[in-house]
């Protein structure tokens, strides 16, 4: 029997976590899940490892671990707890695969010691690529480890380039839902609620990301991620409001052709392509009947409503630490927006103040991204404190 592939899921409990651990169980043949990984939501994670039976289980909160191991030890699951476990658990033995899914920053440093340790990574952490793209790129180099997108845009742009050379590609276009409030005007926006911009149209995902897709910033990092993943310059790379979420990317060729990866919005479809390393899984979601579709439309995203499109090209012609600016002032920002402490149009504004604030780095190292974001949330955190 050909051995299976043992997987890490890093943010287990998370709504990507749980539709990976799916696919793990309809499919232990080919997969298990040796490490689960959660931030702070201890009781969902001893539920995980008690069905799932890893070989280890790692808290992210130090505090959690008394009540992590009187769970799980008993039981013969190993336990450990800090940002230092969750870095080194990647790099062990019964390690094949990393799945990050864990949220923002924090999905950086375990996924440089993924690299180092020469693991396959199927990376739903986009803030990883958007944070430090150039030095994981360049770690990528001396490493015999792969990445594969989970994010379903990419995912996307990944199957429309199998079998094709990517000098031939004139356009990356990147499709975009337009978020809860695209038919809205601009005023109403600006004063939107967290409820309001909770309520997605299409997919169901993480609060963080929710907001990011509200704010269209999420398609400003995804521009951004997808500039690192496949090399292609930010000019070339364009997001497109496609609001059924049907068709989930496109390549144009220089050639005129475009195409393009189609299904229902299902996160299980592309994370099972990611963890079979670009490779088909049957039954893996419901089939799209397109003939239901009798509309499918695209239109121009309106920055003027969302701003925070507009910095994925900033950020990288600007480039150094500039993106890791902006996700660590989003950070900031969308945490406090979901406290009820600035308005929807703020999250912007605090942006746009860190960058400016915020010491530029040309050729950061890893050491000048951890200080550069440490940086950036005080200064966010500042203004947001001047501001509400
Ligand atoms: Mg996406």
């Amino acid at each position: 029997m050909k051995q299976r592939k043992r997987i890490a899921v890093l943010g287990a409990t998370g709504s990507i976590g749980s539709q990976t651990l799916d696919i793990i169980s309809a499919h232990s043949e080919l997969y298990e899940a040796t490490v689960l990984s959660a931030g702070q939501r201890v009781g969902d994670l001893i539920k995980l490892a008690l069905r799932h039976r890893p070989r280890l289980a790692v808290i992210a909160d130090n505090t959690l671990l008394p009540i992590l191991r009187d769970a799980l030890e008993p039981k013969g699951i190993e336990c450990a707890a800090g940002a230092e476990a969750l870095a080194e658990c990647v790099e062990a033995d019964y390690v094949d695969t990393v799945l990050t899914a864990t949220v923002g920053y924090s999905g950086l440093e375990p996924t440089v010691h993924a690299i180092k340790a020469g693991k396959d990574i199927a990376l739903a952490n986009k803030e990883t690529l958007v944070v430090a793209g150039d030095f994981v790129n360049h770690l990528l180099k001396g490493s015999i480890s792969k990445i594969y997108p989970v994010d379903s845009e990419h995912s996307a742009v990944a199957q429309c380039l199998e079998g094709e050379d990517v000098s031939k590609v004139s356009r990356l276009l990147i499709t975009a839902s337009g978020g809860p409030f695209r038919t809205w005007p601009k005023e109403r926006i600006d004063n939107a609620s967290a409820v309001d911009a909770l309520r997605h149209p299409n997919w169901n995902m993480g609060r963080k990301i929710t907001i990011d897709s509200a704010t269209m910033l999420n398609k400003a990092f995804e521009i951004i991620e997808a500039h690192h993943l496949f090399g292609i310059e930010g000019e070339r790379i364009e997001a497109v409001v496609h609001p059924q979420s049907i068709v989930h990317s496109m390549v144009e060729y220089t050639d005129g052709a475009i195409k393009a990866q189609l299904g229902v919005p299902d996160m299980h479809i592309p994370i099972a392509y990611a963890l079979g390393a670009n490779s088909r899984l049957q039954g893996v979601s419901k089939h799209l009947r397109i003939e239901d579709f009798a509309t499918l439309t695209f239109e121009k995203p309106d920055t003027d409503k969302f701003p925070c499109l507009t910095l994925a090209h900033y950020a990288l012609k600007r480039g150094g630490n500039t993106a890791c600016v902006v996700n660590a002032a989003n950070e900031i920002a969308v945490e406090a927006f979901l406290n009820g402490r600035i308005r929807f149009s703020d999250i912007y504004k605090t942006i746009e103040n860190t960058l400016i604030a915020a010491s530029f780095v040309g050729n950061p190292q890893y050491e000048d991204y951890v200080s550069s974001n440490t940086e950036a949330r005080c200064i966010a955190a500042d203004f947001i404190n001047k501001i509400s």
